[in-house]
């Protein structure tokens, strides 16, 4: 017998924080790594965000709070899904929790039973779909590619629904591929879902302010399908506030419900201190994320423009978010020493091994054919990095 749970043994280990321990490693071993690996900025949190959670502590406001978030909190964010996103959430359909990630398996653990079935265009973000499968719901999946820009078609959504599905998870901005649903296409896809009165969306809306081409689009503002539309967000991305962990959702206020009863059970309300910055975050105007937002999309074109000059790499240019989602498929089949690139996992570490690059493979993605660039780092590095990528491709024969 196991000592362990079944539940923890099915348990996929996240792979962009593999990843990320791996290249750790092998830089305290003294290996000059640059890693490319995890979705964090790298720039600093603002100072009014930092002078918010020291003035938090001065005031004490260290105790526990309300399980849902505290309410000055939770009315900062109703005022922005108003301001940014012109959703109306009151302050009781929003629950702020330990990170987005939290966010999203609150929802999951509350909405989906045992062989439900939930919808999960690729390439999705890796969490999705364990969580899923923790809820012992069965994830399925909906191949996309380059040349679709990685976007699905409302014909792909409606072919995938069955009698059993009970919720569509997907991101946009789009964590690993940068694409991004346009209003024409949300709609579209809206008007798919709501033809099934038992049919939930999550849409992950964490890479907001990290958009390239203009206004970001709520799935929830569509009037006919708010009720059935959980929104996420959170400050990690667009305030560079990874470390702070503070997530949440908008959500019909029976959902919200269900999560507070979900999250009572596993960590409370999330941390006090990280409350009263990410509300200065939230409260300040969206042009403070601009020069972050112009500074990705400078390193966006740089890295497209060097990976251009990598024979055998197909791209699409990504709309938002800090990744590159490249197709390396021709690599497939070639050798260098001991390595034989059967698929990305193998392309990934032999980047890592000969190369002294981390990146993601995308078969953590779902799409074996990728390798996640993430480009949150300076433009001395990227150079560097894709230097050294292109210099070991050049290898495989
Ligand atoms: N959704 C997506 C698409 C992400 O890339 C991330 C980043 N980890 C999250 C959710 C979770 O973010 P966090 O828990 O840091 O708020
Ligand atoms: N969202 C980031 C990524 O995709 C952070 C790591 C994680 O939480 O998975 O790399």
């Amino acid at each position: 017998m196991s000592k362990l749970s079944d539940r923890i043994n099915n348990l996929a280990e996240s792979q962009t924080l593999a990843m990320a321990k791996k290249s750790r490693e092998l830089q305290a071993q003294g290996k000059d790594i640059i890693s490319l690996s995890i979705g964090e900025p790298d720039f600093n949190t603002p100072d009014f965000i930092k002078d918010a959670a020291k003035k938090a502590i001065d005031n004490n406001i260290t105790k526990y709070t309300p399980v849902p978030g505290i309410l000055e909190v939770r009315k900062a964010i109703s005022e922005k899904f108003k301001r940014d996103n012109n959703l109306n959430y009151a302050a009781d359909q929003i629950v702020v929790s330990t990170g987005a990630k939290q966010s999203i398996a609150n929802v999951i653990l509350s909405m989906v039973n045992p062989g439900e079935e939930v919808i999960v265009p690729i390439p999705y973000w890796v969490s999705y779909i364990e969580t899923i499968k923790l809820a012992e719901g069965i994830p399925v999946t909906i191949p996309t590619s380059v040349e679709s820009n990685f976007k699905i078609t409302p014909e792909q959504l409606k072919k995938a629904i069955t009698s059993e599905t009970k919720m569509v998870v997907f991101s946009t901005p789009c964590n690993p591929s940068g694409s991004v649903y346009s209003k024409d296409e949300l709609k579209a896809l809206a008007e798919v879902i709501i033809q099934y009165p038992d049919l939930y969306v999550i849409s992950d809306e964490i890479y907001e302010y990290i958009n390239f081409i203009g206004k970001h689009e709520s799935l929830a503002q569509f009037d006919f399908i708010y009720d059935r539309v959980i929104t996420v967000n959170g400050v990690s991305k667009g305030y560079a506030m990874t470390g702070w962990r503070i997530g949440y959702i908008g959500a019909p206020k029976w959902i919200a419900d269900a999560c507070e009863k979900m999250q009572g059970q596993f960590t409370s309300g999330a941390c006090s201190i990280a409350q009263m910055a990410a509300m200065e975050g939230v409260k300040a105007e969206p042009s403070i994320t601009y020069e972050m937002r112009d500074a990705f999309k400078k390193r966006r074109d740089l890295v497209l423009g060097l990976l251009k000059e990598i024979p055998g790499l197909k791209m699409n240019v990504p709309d938002g978010a800090f990744y590159i989602f490249p197709d390396i498929s021709s690599y497939f089949g070639k050798s260098y020493n001991s390595y034989h690139i059967k698929n990305s996992n193998d392309l990934s570490m032999f980047l890592l091994e000969e190369g002294n690059v981390a990146l993601v493979s995308g078969d953590a993605f779902g799409d074996d054919n990728c390798i996640r660039f993430s480009y949150a780092t300076s433009e001395d590095r990227l150079i560097e990095s894709v230097r050294r990528v292109k210099e070991a491709l050049a290898k495989l024969k």
